[in-house]
């Protein structure tokens, strides 16, 4: 018997719950548990894609033989994303509650900000866009920074391999997420410099944080994240730990996005970005303010003098040029597109 019950035993009255308390209880209960049905049948689905379905598969259309090669990893590619979102929708439901969260904000009230944010999601999922650009260019990126990797190794004599794959698994995905981080962290500081502002800016221009605003981003501006796996890749990370490590940062991306009131406490500070510090990264005008808070780690932003310090959940987001947002995507999109080369074209002449 615990204390605490002990000390209710004692005494003598056992206080029983409010009716509210145990419908939220069970409410929290329901969610774990559909949380946990969810993660089982997609573990399922993929025991039975590894066991039933060919890695190669051979279709013959309008006479001409075709073949599928990886069809495994493609599969997981593609499908990665219906494991991550959903988790992370659900986790932070859990944690905020049905009233205040994305997954509501989504199906039942959705504003102009997060109807741009599902069309680019959608696009994504279409392809139009690569969504999962760090997974689905992950064979093409790792060819060439494998290239590189090798040549350098011969150049010194020595492999040059940062966490070697016979280390524990953990220990790489830390080490690789400080390279991804660290590399990330510039990236995004050259995105807030006029040259590359006005397609960052359409991330930014969300005025509001449902989890999959993560994937708001311009689709000119997705070949940042394309050579975000190199670095990883001639450091020599293995396939698996840059997959761990792309895993990572996809579910950071929704959690920082999401509408979490928590600065994380210590973790918040120096490893993890928190939702209420990337809330303070997207504040109103950030085009004319010096801003901060740039890494998903943000022990870069207190190295390079960009950390601002506490944040809360009330700062107002967004930038001051006009959006019209919305489903229609296309010309909120070709205008950013048009800012970006004019600018270039204005420092040239
Ligand atoms: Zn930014
Ligand atoms: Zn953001």
């Amino acid at each position: 018997m615990s204390d605490y019950s002990a000390a209710l035993v004692v005494s003598g009255r056992r206080q029983s719950a409010k009716p509210g308390d145990r419908k939220a209880v069970f409410g929290r209960l329901a969610i774990v548990l559909g949380l946990v049905a969810y993660v089982a049948a997609l573990i399922a689905a993929w025991w039975a894609l590894e066991n039933f379905l060919p890695d190669q598969l051979h279709v013959t259309l309008l006479g001409h033989g075709l073949t599928l090669r990886e069809v495994h990893r493609r599969i997981v590619s593609d499908g990665l994303i219906f494991l991550l979102l959903p988790t992370v929708l659900m986790l932070e439901w859990l944690v905020v509650g049905w009233a205040g969260s994305s997954a509501r904000q989504l199906l039942f009230a959705r504003k102009a900000s997060n109807k741009t944010d599902l069309a680019i999601f959608l696009m994504g999922q279409g392809h139009l866009t690569d969504l999962a650009g760090p997974i689905l260019t992950l064979g093409a990126s790792m060819l060439t920074g494998a290239w590189i990797h090798d040549r350098l190794s011969t150049a010194l004599g020595f492999p040059l391999t940062l966490v070697p794959a016979s280390m524990p698994m953990p220990l790489q995905i830390a080490a690789y997420f400080a390279v991804y981080s660290f590399f990330d962290y510039w990236t995004h500081r050259l995105d807030h410099t006029r040259y590359f502002w006005p397609l960052h800016r359409y991330h930014h221009a969300a005025d509001d944080f449902c989890v999959v605003t993560a994937t708001r981003q311009h689709p000119a501006a997705f070949t940042g994240i394309f050579f975000l796996n190199i670095p990883m890749a001639i450091l020599g990370a293995s396939p698996a730990a840059m997959i761990y490590v792309n895993v990572l940062v996809i579910t950071l991306g929704f959690v920082i996005h999401s509408r979490i009131d928590s600065n994380f406490g210590w973790i918040g500070r120096w490893i993890i970005q928190s939702p209420n510090h990337h809330r303070l990264h997207h504040v109103l005008d950030i085009s004319e303010q010096p801003t901060g808070h740039f890494a998903m780690a943000p022990v870069w932003d207190h190295l390079f003098g960009t950390w601002r310090g506490e944040a809360d959940q009330t700062l107002v987001i967004g930038v001051d040029t006009a959006y019209r947002q919305g489903f229609w995507i296309v010309p909120d999109l070709a205008r950013d597109y048009w800012h970006f080369w004019k600018g270039w074209f204005q420092r040239a002449a």
